[in-house]
């Protein structure tokens, strides 16, 4: 296929008319936040068809939207950020979900360039020796990926709730996502308890990562999580050796420090890069700049894998 063509064709499958204005999305999160979350998602799939995916990472909450999903759709999309520093019990409970529901979980990788760049300059465990070295790990390997896989997305699910952290306490079933062009984004599990969600998996059979079995209460990359003690704080267990810093790692809220974002900067080749993780040089986002992303990655051979099995 000539180039152009093939920027055409990318271009016209990413550009959905599903998208909401600010109105329409505030009159949806009122109606949404009195439904239980297997209506929000009903509500999600009817509205939003296949340009919904649900992002996980295979921790409790996403596995429970998972099964919920799959009793409404079982072609629902689902895919994940494979950082390739993951436990191995993550890729085991992966395989798990695949086998029981029959989805095909689309597996998004970091761009292997930029972390073999990072490693050389930073070594491959920099995350433990400064917290901009951390907010650049985290920005290679799941927020830049996350932007590759929302291309062409008009809205996404997450497994957020508003316990879980100050930075999650005012979120809404249902928002514009300004972080990535204008999307939707979706949380039904928002007004959810920690209780709530390992009720439903017991009473439901759901598969979960075998870390929770060993006082783990959140799971993220092998070197960034560990277990916790009854009482603690669950996301005490993350980058727990930081203090004064946000427990995220940009995927679900944009994180300026004036600190790693010349370092990206410098990793991409000296171009300046915004606090969505992108080159200032193709600010603002929008579904354009997705699509050409796409395109560039696509022909420089960046690494997306979808792992296989019957959808
Ligand atoms: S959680 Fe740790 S290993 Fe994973 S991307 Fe962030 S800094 Fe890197």
């Amino acid at each position: 296929m000539e180039p152009g063509n093939r920027e055409l064709e990318i271009t016209q499958y990413y550009d959905t008319p599903l998208l909401m204005d600010e109105l329409e999305a505030g009159e949806a999160a009122i109606e949404l936040e009195t439904m239980e979350a297997p209506q929000v998602l009903e509500w999600a799939i009817d509205r939003f068809g296949r340009s919904l995916a649900i992002c996980s990472s295979f921790q409790a909450e996403g596995c429970v939207l998972i099964d919920m999903a799959a009793r409404i759709d079982p072609s629902v999309r689902v895919f994940t950020i494979d950082t390739g520093r993951q436990p191995q019990e993550t890729y085991e409970v992966i395989d798990r979900i695949r086998e029981r529901y029959g989805i095909a979980v689309e597996v998004f990788a970091p761009d292997h360039r930029l972390v073999e760049r990072m490693a050389a300059r930073h070594g491959v465990n920099l995350f433990y020796r400064d917290v901009n070295l951390r907010l650049l790990c985290c920005q290679v390997r799941k927020v830049m990926p996350l932007r590759r896989a929302l291309m062409g997305c008009g809205a996404w699910v997450t497994g957020l709730r508003r316990d879980q952290w100050a930075t999650r306490s005012n979120i809404r079933k249902l928002e514009i996502d300004h972080d990535h062009g204008g999307i939707v984004k979706l949380s039904p599990l928002a007004d959810w308890q920690d209780d709530e969600v390992w009720d439903y998996i017991r009473r439901n059979g759901v598969p979960y990562n075998r870390l929770y079995d060993r006082g783990y209460r959140t799971i993220g990359c092998a070197p960034c999580t560990r277990a916790v003690r009854p009482g603690d704080d669950p996301r005490s267990g993350r980058w727990w050796w930081e203090t004064g810093a946000p427990k995220e790692c940009g995927m679900h809220c944009a994180i300026e420090t004036g600190g790693f974002e010349h370092e990206l900067a410098s990793l991409l080749g000296g171009r300046d890069v915004g606090s969505d993780g992108l080159p200032t040089t193709r600010q603002p986002l929008h579904r354009e700049t997705f699509a050409a992303d796409r395109v560039s990655s696509a022909q420089d051979g960046e690494a997306v894998g979808v792992a296989a099995g019957g959808r």
